[in-house]
C-alpha cells in the first residue's frame, strides 16, 4: 500500500468521524496528502524514515509552521505560527504524515477535554463518556482509528490518563528527553511531550523519533536516547517490581484492583519478583503538583496580553486593553489557575506555598531515587476510576484535581511512566495499568509494557 492510499483512508475516517468524536480542532486533508506524496517519492528512492508514510495526529499545542495552532483557546484561535516545534520537525524528518491538529483542554489545563475551543471530545468506546484530558483528542483519534499514532503532552497525566480512558498506550518520557521547543508552555518544569499508539511498539517508534537533545531547549538533556526498539524485546526475567503500599491501601473500585493484581501476576509469570514498597512522601504529590502548576501557569499565561499575538480587545488605556483581552480570551479553568498561581506567588505567600511545594518536590524525588535502588519499576493503576459519562462529571474543580492522584507522582518526581491497556471494567470500559521507571530509564517502560499488553 502506498503512503497516499493509506493517508486517503485515514483522511476519510478523520473527516467522517470528527463530528461524532471532535478529536480534531483542525483537519489538514491537503497537507496530509501532500506529505504522503513526498513520502512515496522517498520510498521509491529507498530512503525511509522510521515513521515513513505513517498518518499521525498532532496535539494542537505543538506549533506547526503555516498551520493554525490554537492551544484550544479563544485567545489564540487564529494563530498561525512562523515556525515548527522540534517534535513536529522530528516526526516529519522521520517520514510522518500529519493528518491534523487534535483537541485538548485549553492550554492543557484539565482532565476531561471539556474546556475546549470546539466541542468536548467523546470517548470512542462510549460517546456519552469523557475521553480524558488534556490530550483527549490525540487519544480518541488513535482509539477511533482516525490516526495510526499521535503525540500529546503530559504535565500531570495528560497522556497517560486519556490513554487509559480510551484503551490505548500512552507514554510520558522523562523530563528532558523530548524538546519543548515550540510546544505551548503550561508548567515549564513539568511539561513533556510523548507518544500515543495502539500498541507499545507503535508508541516506541514515535518515542524514538521525537526523543533526543535539542540545543533550542536548554532543559533537554544531552544524553543519548535509548534504543527502545531493541530494549522492547529484552526479557524481564529476574527483574524487580515494586507495588507502592500507600496507593495500594487506598480504596478503589473492584475492577481497578483486579486489573492491578492481574498485571502483577503476569509479571510474576514472566519471571519478575514483586514486592510492596513504601514511598511516604510520594503521597504528597497531588497538593505539591497543583501548587507548582498554578504558579508556573500564571507566569506562562502572562505573555498573552493582546500585544504580540492572539486576540486583542479594545480598552481606553493599556491596562484596560489587557484586562478586556484576557477576560474575553481565557476560559474558566485558565482564569482559575492564573488567580490561584498569582495568589501563591504573591509577597507573603510565596514561601508558605510555592517555596514549600518545591521543598516537598525534592523529598518526592529522593523517595523515588531510594526505592529505585531496590526495584526496577513500580506498578500501579493509571487512574482511580474508569472513564465516566459527561453527565456525571464533577462540577467542583477540586474533585476533578483529585482524580490525578495516580499520574502526578511521575511528573513531580521527575521520572517516567507508561499507561498500557489492561482489559475492561464490569461496564465494558477500558482499564489502564501504569509502569513507572527511574529518570532516563525510559526503555524499561517499553520493555515491561510489551509484557503487559
Ligand atoms: N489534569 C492535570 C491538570 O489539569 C494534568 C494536565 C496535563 O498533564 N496537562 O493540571
Amino acid at each position: 500500500i502506498s503512503s497516499v492510499e493509506l493517508t486517503q483512508c485515514y483522511v476519510e475516517r478523520m473527516t467522517s468521524l470528527n463530528s461524532t468524536y471532535h478529536a480534531y480542532i483542525t483537519c489538514c486533508e491537503d497537507l496530509a496528502i501532500d506529505m504522503a506524496k513526498k513520502s512515496d517519492a522517498r520510498r521509491q528512492k529507498g530512503n525511509c524514515g522510521i515513521l515513513e508514510g505513517i498518518p499521525l495526529a498532532i496535539k494542537d499545542v505543538f506549533c506547526t509552521k503555516g498551520v493554525r495552532t490554537t492551544f484550544s483557546s479563544k485567545m489564540m484561535q487564529n494563530f498561525v505560527p512562523e515556525y515548527s516545534s522540534t517534535v513536529t520537525q522530528r516526526l516529519e524528518q522521520c517520514g510522518g504524515v500529519f493528518l491534523g491538529k487534535t483537541n485538548l483542554d485549553e492550554f492543557c489545563m484539565g482532565s476531561m477535554n471539556t474546556y475546549t475551543l470546539t466541542s468536548p471530545v467523546a470517548n470512542p468506546w462510549n460517546t456519552s463518556c469523557v475521553s480524558g484530558g488534556s490530550s483527549g483528542g490525540s487519544a480518541a483519534a488513535v482509539a477511533a482509528g482516525m490516526a495510526l499514532g499521535s503525540v500529546g503532552s503530559d504535565t500531570g497525566g495528560s497522556i497517560r490518563q486519556p490513554a487509559s480512558f480510551c484503551g490505548i498506550v500512552g507514554v510520558r518520557p522523562t523530563y528532558g528527553r523530548v524538546s519543548r521547543y515550540g510546544m505551548g508552555a503550561f508548567s515549564s518544569s513539568l511539561d513533556q511531550a510523548g507518544p500515543f499508539g495502539r500498541t507499545v511498539e507503535d508508541a516506541a517508534h514515535i518515542f524514538q523519533a521525537i526523543c533526543g537533545h535539542d540545543p533550542k531547549d536548554s532543559t533537554s538533556r544531552a544524553i543519548a536516547p535509548p534504543d527502545v526498539l531493541s530494549i522492547i524485546r529484552q526479557s524481564v526475567k529476574g527483574m524487580k517490581v515494586g507495588i507502592p503500599k500507600e496507593f495500594y491501601e487506598a480504596s478503589y473500585p473492584e475492577d481497578i484492583r483486579r486489573c492491578w493484581d492481574k498485571s502483577r501476576e503476569i509479571l510474576e509469570d514472566a519471571g519478575c519478583q514483586t514486592k510492596m514498597v513504601s514511598l511516604p512522601y510520594v503521597s504528597f504529590s497531588l497538593p505539591c503538583y497543583y501548587l507548582i502548576v498554578c504558579a508556573e501557569a500564571a507566569s506562562n499565561m502572562a505573555r498573552y496580553d493582546g500585544v504580540k499575538y492572539g486576540v486583542r480587545c479594545f480598552g481606553e488605556t493599556l491596562e484596560e486593553m489587557y484586562c478586556a483581552t484576557r477576560s474575553a480570551g481565557f476560559g474558566p479553568e485558565v482564569k482559575r489557575r492564573i488567580i490561584i498561581g498569582t495568589y501563591i506567588l504573591s509577597h507573603g505567600n510565596y514561601d508558605a506555598y510555592y517555596g514549600k511545594a518545591t521543598r516537598i518536590r525534592h523529598l518526592i524525588r529522593d523517595d523515588f531515587a531510594r526505592i529505585f535502588q531496590d526495584v526496577d519499576i513500580l506498578l500501579m493503576p493509571t487512574t482511580p476510576t474508569t472513564t465516566f459519562p459527561f453527565s456525571q462529571a464533577p462540577n467542583d474543580p477540586v474533585t476533578v484535581y483529585l482524580n490525578d492522584v495516580l499520574t502526578v507522582p511521575v511528573n513531580v518526581g521527575g521520572i517516567c511512566g507508561i499507561s498500557v491497556p489492561c482489559g475492561v471494567s464490569d461496564k465494558g470500559l477500558p482499564l489502564g495499568i501504569q509502569i513507572l521507571a527511574p529518570a532516563f530509564e525510559d526503555g524499561r517502560l517499553f520493555q515491561f509494557g510489551s509484557v503487559l499488553e
